[in-house]
């Protein structure tokens, strides 16, 4: 656990959050200022600062965290019209949180094309 990680402090339940999801490898749950009606958060339990930061060792995790997602949007429900997944990857991607998550957004219709908006 990184001592100064908001999100390993999560994981380790010194913060709360609204926990929608959670197996051996990662939790999920809600983000505290959503960009969509539904905006989840899928984090390893595992501190890794950022997807550059993944190797060849990591590959269970890495799987772990995708193979998550289908499992994480049936629990939470809304989702079933699509939803879309976002990595951002380092200060100039807009990454905040320096540990790995995924973002799910859905409940809401997007633009078509890669541009969250
Ligand atoms: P990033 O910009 O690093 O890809 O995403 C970090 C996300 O974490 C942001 O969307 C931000 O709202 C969310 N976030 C930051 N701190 C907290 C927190 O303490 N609790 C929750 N639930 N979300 C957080
Ligand atoms: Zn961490």
């Amino acid at each position: 656990m990184a001592e100064d990680c908001i999100f390993c402090r999560i994981v380790a339940g010194e913060i709360p959050a609204s926990l929608v999801y959670e197996d051996d490898s990662v939790i999920a749950f809600r983000d505290i200022h959503p960009q969509a009606p539904i905006h989840l958060l899928v984090v390893p339990r595992q501190h890794i600062a950022m997807l550059s930061d993944l190797t060849e060792a990591h590959a269970d995790l890495a799987a772990s965290m995708l193979t998550a997602v289908p499992r994480v949007a049936r629990q939470v429900g809304g989702l079933e019209q699509g939803f879309r997944v976002i990595v951002n990857n380092g200060a100039a991607a807009g990454q905040t949180v320096a540990h790995l998550h995924l973002h799910i957004l859905g409940g809401r219709q997007f633009s078509e094309g890669m541009i969250p908006r």
